[in-house]
């Protein structure tokens, strides 16, 4: 694979998760927050309030954990004792664990084409992910086999995610718009910190720029089209 496309699937990737962090997670939230709380002022606190702690508490995931990417290199703390793949596995969980949470939580509100809409954009971005991963490791000289089960286990980290927040949701309907605004802040960590440079690292920022655009595009019509 060329590092043009490379480039523009990565972007593509981090269009959708914009998109779906604004559309299928922050107006839902919103919306939500709305119907339960009344007050604007309340609407106000605690969609703030989830958004800065998602973010927050996965900068500090991101910090402490070991972890590699493929473009952007070694990431977090340095670890002299995991085996390099293992670093590679982390950096990919940091990404599939919010975006799996994102569904889940998505598939908590009443509303549910929100959680469809969130499931078919994010599943659309994970085939080039997939893809990439697997690429990527046979390049660092993994055998395909190899490379090809260790991306179905990063794969694995996303359901869990589901049900992580799913599972919240259910338990208490009133933490609904927190938790969204949680998923939705938690994406834009990973989105600005991680996908975007990434997509930005080898001097191909138009390429990363028209896949980001491209990516953000189909989202918005999968949610004018399924939306309800
Ligand atoms: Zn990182």
């Amino acid at each position: 694979m060329s590092d043009r496309l490379i480039t523009i699937m990565l972007g593509f990737g981090g269009g959708v998760m914009l998109a779906a962090t604004a559309f299928s997670l922050l107006i839902p939230g919103i919306e939500a927050a709305g119907e339960l709380y009344g007050a604007k002022s309340l609407v106000l606190v605690v969609i703030t309030l989830g958004l800065a702690f998602g973010s927050l508490l996965l900068s500090v995931i991101h910090r402490f954990a070991p972890h590699e990417h493929f473009i952007k290199g070694v990431d977090g703390t340095k670890s002299s004792s995991l085996a390099r793949v293992w670093l590679f596995i982390i950096a990919i969980a940091l990404h599939n664990f919010p975006e799996g949470l994102a569904v889940g939580v998505s598939f908590g509100s009443e509303n549910t084409s929100d959680g469809i809409i969130t499931a078919l954009g994010i599943g659309l971005q994970n085939m080039p992910e997939g893809l990439i991963v697997a690429v990527s490791l046979i390049a660092e000289g993994y055998r395909t086999r190899y490379a090809l089960w260790v991306s179905f286990l990063t794969a694995i980290i996303e359901p869990v995610g589901s049900f992580v927040g799913f599972g919240l949701v259910s338990l208490a309907r009133s933490a609904l718009p927190l938790a969204l605004a949680f998923a939705a802040g938690a994406m834009l960590f990973v989105i600005c910190d991680e996908i975007i440079p990434e997509s930005h690292k080898r001097g191909k920022e138009n390429e990363g720029t028209i896949g980001i655009i491209a990516g953000f595009i189909v989202m918005v019509m999968l949610d004018i089209a399924f939306g309800g």
